[in-house]
């Protein structure tokens, strides 16, 4: 398999988001994956899932959750690590570790809605990564809707009894503690039925299927939960109780730009790759970069990607000051995941039957690119938030 490694070409409009402490993190992050994780990409594809100790590496060099509070074990630093950590792991070309949504996304849901107890217990370990984390909303019957869940939590003396399950679950292999979605009302409540509530792996009657096999991501493990008389104490609740519908939405529009951060440095990435691909590549005894085709193309793609870099980026001062509305951060994970499918295919083309070829970072990137148009929101449910707004 080819090295993923790659540096993105500087965009024709110079970023300016960053400090130079940023930068030196920057470095930091670029380091590891070039040492701990591109060496064992392969790896972790056959075995499905990365080495346990890849997260408590992470942890050690404050790679995770490194936004929360200092009292937590984080940092407290501003969500422009979170991004500059995401940029780095697409510039590795790669999709095995699922540090954002442990980090991004489980991390903040305990941190703005657990209270001291929880919030004690659970963020310092994550920020080691001695406890891995998933969020788990998806069941076999619904995903989009997330009002048709049926997992149920009942309250019986101080416990919750959970039953049900749940599919797709990122981290889900590997997880210590799961935020489990879970009705806790009656039917006729609509989103006032549903809870968050914080299930560890070994409690009994909580199993875990095999990783999923997808058709890419194939290092990530991805798999379904099943929850069977589960017995949590009801301290384990997020939150509370009929309160998890609006706990969820608190933090969408930047769980939205985590995937368009994803899709426009794995754009850049795959452009990259393909322009040097056209710089060594010979046909017709020249580069094949030098057909006009090949320079229209490559002028297009830099064109499209400059463009949606400047909103990305944009929409990411708008989200440092807590000003992004869920219409822009929703556009910009539909039109930069739709972009990135473009860029990947493009790409893949001019590496003609090398592109084709699972060892070349590009045919990975084509079938990786693919679930960032359905996870998260659908990019069908993108277009639905952006039309209300109308
Ligand atoms: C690799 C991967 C990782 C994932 N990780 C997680 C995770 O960690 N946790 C988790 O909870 N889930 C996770 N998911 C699940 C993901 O969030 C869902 O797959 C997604 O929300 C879509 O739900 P669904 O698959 O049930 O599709 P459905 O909701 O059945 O949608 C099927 C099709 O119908 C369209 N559709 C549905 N409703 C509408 C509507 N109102 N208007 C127009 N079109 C509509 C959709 O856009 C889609 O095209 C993951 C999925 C994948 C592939």
């Amino acid at each position: 398999m080819q090295s993923g490694l790659v540096r993105p070409l500087p965009n024709m409009l110079p970023r300016t988001l960053f400090n130079a402490e940023h930068e030196a993190f920057r470095e930091t992050v670029r380091k590891f994956y070039e040492k701990e994780v591109v060496p064992n990409i392969a790896k972790y594809e056959t075995q499905q899932h990365v080495d346990r100790d890849l997260w408590n590496k992470a942890g050690a060099m404050g790679l995770l959750c490194a936004t929360m509070p200092e009292e937590y074990g984080g940092y407290g630093v501003d969500r422009l690590y979170s991004m500059i950590l995401i940029e780095e792991q697409a510039y590795a070309m790669d999709s095995s570790t699922g540090f954002s949504l442990h980090s991004d996304i489980v991390a903040n849901y305990v941190n703005n809605f657990g209270n001291e107890d929880q919030k004690k217990k659970w963020l310092p370990k994550m920020a080691s990564g001695e406890v891995i984390t998933a969020i788990a909303m998806t069941e076999p019957g619904t995903g989009s809707d997330l009002q048709g869940v049926r997992t149920t939590a009942v309250l019986e003396g101080d416990d919750y009894v959970i039953n049900g399950s749940k599919i797709f679950i990122t981290n889900g292999y590997l997880c210590d503690m799961a935020i489990v979605v879970c009705k806790t009302g009656s039917n006729e409540k609509g989103s006032a039925n549903l809870s968050l509530i914080m299930v560890e792996a070994d409690r009994v009657g909580f199993s875990k299927g095999k990783p999923l096999n997808k058709i890419g991501m194939k290092g990530q493990d991805t798999c379904e939960l099943f929850f069977d008389n589960v017995r949590v104490p009801k301290e384990n609740l997020l939150g509370m109780e009929g309160m998890g519908f609006i706990m969820l939405m608190k933090e969408l529009a930047w769980e939205r730009m985590l995937v368009a951060i994803i899709c426009q440095a794995g754009s850049e990435a795959a452009f990259a790759h393909t322009v040097q691909y056209t710089k060594d590549r010979k046909a017709f005894g020249k580069p094949i970069g030098t057909f006009q085709n090949s320079r229209f193309k490559l002028a297009e793609l830099r064109t499209e990607i400059d463009f949606s870099r400047a909103y990305l980026d944009r929409c990411m001062e708008l989200q440092l000051d807590e000003q992004l509305g869920v219409d822009a951060a929703a556009a910009a994970k539909y039109k930069i995941s739709d972009m990135f499918s473009t860029v990947v295919d493009e790409c893949l083309q001019l590496h003609g039957g090398y592109g084709y070829m699972l060892e070349y970072p590009i045919a990975r990137a084509y079938i990786d690119n693919r679930a960032n148009r359905i996870y998260a929101g659908t990019n069908e449910i993108m277009k639905e938030l952006i039309s209300r707004s109308l």
